[in-house]
């Protein structure tokens, strides 16, 4: 790849090729990480567990009424377990966990946490955000009025050195984390990572750790890894109110209306509890009846979360064998292989991730805006593209992974030419 002339050819090839693959006018998505239309058909019994004559749950509760601001305890002891949670310590509640991540900062912001009462909002507040990460995360804290902090993150997880370093700032108030299959990258936080940010130093005595499970049951492969009980952690290194927890059933029955869950420290359970109380009377537990009986047991979840893999795995599949196939053997970018989750991080060379995803766009690809995942939508590298293959169906999928591998060709070689 030395010789200018050389360059000029592979520039010329790729070009080529891109102009082919635009001409064949596609339409293809691969920006959210929705589930495709078939993982939500399995769980279309969801919708007729539960009838107008039997709303009653076993413990007698008549989920019609209003009350129960915890959600109800059968639900709680079906996914406890699955979340390494107490099911004492573990609240289930509305759709949205993104709700519930709003909630929790908005409490700490006006009425300060069950560690320290004083509120965040009274001064200076800061979120350190490990990079790449999930978009959402950085525009509602951002919306809160958050300073938002980069930190890098590794294949083990965050740089504990550089959380540490940034909180010994009283203004720097938790950290955004996706611990298992990380959205995008893919990555779980490994046990060693996870006991050093259960310990880290922090100057604000309620720092907290926003520990996001979204994909905590979403694994690709029988042989997986498993959850960490991130609360025994915490309260061994002496912060058992540090981390709070989010999960939900988005992308496990149906995205728009699941049951979402947050679990914590004892104290910060009440906290919640008490907060929660004065927003509303009591969840949707109509809804969280229909999964309870869904389900029935944490193994039920299980056996639901594999038909997901049999949909997605082989999307994943395709995406890696066109990237490996298309890429591999030019050092034009690296990618990352989860075992799980919704989603597969790009790496492009330096400088060109915006020009790939405009390529992309103008031969009928959509990807995820290119900074998207970084605060503040800039990536300072330009370079991380985030890759989610679970909504279009497989041939889509393929397809649209070979666009990407064209448009990916071309601006590397384009970059290269430039010098
Ligand atoms: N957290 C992460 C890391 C996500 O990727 C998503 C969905 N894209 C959510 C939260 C949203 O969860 P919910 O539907 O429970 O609000």
């Amino acid at each position: 790849m030395s010789s200018l002339s050389d360059l000029q050819s592979r520039l010329d090839e790729a070009s080529a090729a891109y102009e082919e693959f635009a001409s064949r006018g596609l339409k293809l998505d691969i920006t959210r990480g929705k589930p495709a239309p078939a993982q939500l058909d399995l769980a279309a019994d969801l919708l007729t567990t539960v009838s107008g004559d039997d709303v009653f749950t076993p413990s007698g509760v008549d989920t019609r009424n209003y009350g129960g601001a915890e959600g109800l305890i059968e639900l709680r002891e079906i996914f406890a377990p699955l979340l390494k949670v107490p099911a004492a310590q573990l609240l289930a509640g509305g759709n949205a966990s993104l709700t519930f991540m709003t909630q929790a900062l908005t409490f700490a912001l006006l009425h300060g946490t069950a560690v320290d009462d004083r509120p965040w909002g009274l001064g200076p507040h800061k979120l350190l955000c490990p990079v790449p990460g999930y978009d959402r995360h950085f525009t509602l804290a951002e919306s809160l009025g958050f300073e938002l902090l980069s930190i890098p993150m590794d294949d083990e997880g965050p740089d504990v050195a550089a959380a540490q370093r940034l909180a010994e700032d009283p203004a720097v108030k938790g950290m955004w984390i996706v611990p298992m299959y990380s959205n995008p990258t893919g990555i779980t936080i490994t046990d060693r990572r996870a006991r050093e940010l259960a310990q880290m130093p922090a100057a604000a005595p309620d720092f907290t750790l926003l520990w996001d499970n979204a994909y905590a049951l979403h694994h690709l492969r029988e042989d997986h890894p498993d959850n960490l009980d991130i609360l025994s952690l915490c309260a061994e290194a002496g912060h058992p109110e540090r981390a709070w927890i989010f999960a939900s059933t988005s992308k496990v029955t149906h995205a728009g209306a699941g049951v979402s869950f947050f679990a914590g420290g004892p104290a910060t359970v009440d906290w919640m509890t008490a907060n929660l109380g004065k927003v509303s009377i009591g969840p949707d537990k109509i809804n969280q009846l229909r999964h309870l009986r869904f389900f029935t047991d944490s193994a039920g979840v299980e056996a639901h979360m594999r038909k997901h893999a049999e949909i997605i795995a082989p999307k994943f599949d395709a995406v890696l064998t066109a990237l490996d196939e298309g890429l591999g053997s030019d050092d034009l970018a690296s990618w990352t292989s989860p075992e799980g989750g919704y989603f597969i991080t790009l790496t492009t060379m330096d400088g060109i991730a915006d020009r790939v995803v405009k390529l992309a766009a103008e031969a009928g690809v959509k990807l995820t805006p290119a900074g998207a995942t970084h605060p503040y939508g800039l990536d300072p590298n330009n370079s991380i593209i985030r890759i989610a293959p679970t909504m279009p169906t497989l041939d889509e999928v393929e397809l649209a992974a070979q666009g990407l591998v064209a448009c990916v060709r071309l601006a590397s070689f384009e970059k290269l030419m430039a010098g």
